[in-house]
């Protein structure tokens, strides 16, 4: 009798419900000794429907948490230079404690200047050179959402890292990149791959940890998959479909993050927790 093994979903949306349980908690003790809760900054600009609906989802999941959040919508035809002004005024101002800057922000945008011109102490979404040199260098600081969600995960299901095989997709600034770094700090055996990668098959195969970022549907095929692999797909595309191929990779993966309902609400969870990291440290409010 041949059985059909399935892989253990690695679900983020309950570990994600407990984060922002805490970060509830820890907004309201925040709220309750300075008499300020914490304020989350939203800018956008350009109305493109994606952005918008994250945008109104992080503002939401604020709303729950405790966490006042102040939006900034800028018209699609904003310069560089205006943008950056807007950014200087919010990280200059007390009242807010964490900036997002939703992006991608249109071609005409310099966006690694745009990043830059957010405090690194508000930057909650770890973009800036600052984050991502803290990252690399295994220093606290504020990490880079989407790969803070990954590794949280990795905790959540108690994959360790270390000493394992692990092959990041995808190498862009704000996900592939600083995941590697991230399980290079874990202590993780890093390959990186990207679009100019000869054989990436070759390389998944290899793979104990599969991060797939990459932003192309089904490329990561359940064949390349070793068997019992732990795989995470960063990756959303039109229609709810992920980067991996699900239905075949979890035949042979060990445990395998669902999209949606796997990264996706970890991503948020990691923001919103630095938000109020980032006002209680603004706030001289020191952990119990
Ligand atoms: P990105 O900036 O477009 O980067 C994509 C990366 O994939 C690049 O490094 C690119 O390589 C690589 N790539 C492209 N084609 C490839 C191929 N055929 N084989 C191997 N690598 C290839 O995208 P991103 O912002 O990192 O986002 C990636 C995906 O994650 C998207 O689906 C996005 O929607 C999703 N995402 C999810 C969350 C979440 O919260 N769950 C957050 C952010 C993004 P090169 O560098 O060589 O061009």
């Amino acid at each position: 009798m041949s059985s059909i093994r399935t892989a253990r979903l690695m679900d983020g949306t309950a570990p994600a419900r407990r984060m922002l349980g805490e970060t509830a908690a820890a907004a309201a003790e925040i709220t309750r000794r300075t008499g300020t809760a914490p304020c989350l900054a939203t800018v956008l600009v350009g109305e493109d429907p994606a952005s918008v609906t994250y945008v109104r989802m992080k503002r939401a999941r604020c709303q729950k948490a405790g966490i006042r959040s102040r939006h900034i919508a800028l018209p699609a035809a904003t310069t560089t230079a205006e943008l950056i002004g807007t950014l200087a005024g919010l990280s200059a101002d007390p009242d807010v404690h964490g900036i997002l800057l939703q992006h991608p922000c249109g071609p005409h945008i310099d966006e690694r200047a745009a990043f830059e011109a957010i405090d690194a102490a508000k930057d909650v979404d770890g973009v800036t050179m600052r984050s991502f040199a803290a990252m690399g260098f295994g220093l606290p600081g504020f990490v880079s959402c989407t790969p803070g969600g990954i590794m949280r995960l990795l905790e959540e299901y108690d994959v360790d890292p270390a000493g394992k095989h692990a092959v990041v997709v995808g190498r862009s600034a704000i996900l592939g990149r600083p995941a590697g770094m991230l399980l290079l700090a874990r202590d993780a055996t890093v390959t990186y791959c990207h679009a100019r990668t000869a054989d990436l098959s070759a390389h998944v195969r290899e793979a104990d940890i599969v991060v797939a970022a990459v932003g192309r549907p089904r490329l990561i095929r359940g064949e390349d998959v070793k068997p019992g692999a732990v795989v995470i797909d960063a990756g959303y595309n039109a229609g709810n479909v992920g980067d991996v191929d699900f239905d075949t990779a979890r035949e042979r993966a060990g445990l395998i993050t669902p999209v949606p309902g796997g990264v996706g609400p970890m991503t948020i969870a990691v923001l919103l927790a630095q938000t109020v990291q980032a006002a209680a440290h603004q706030l001289g409010v020191r952990e119990r």
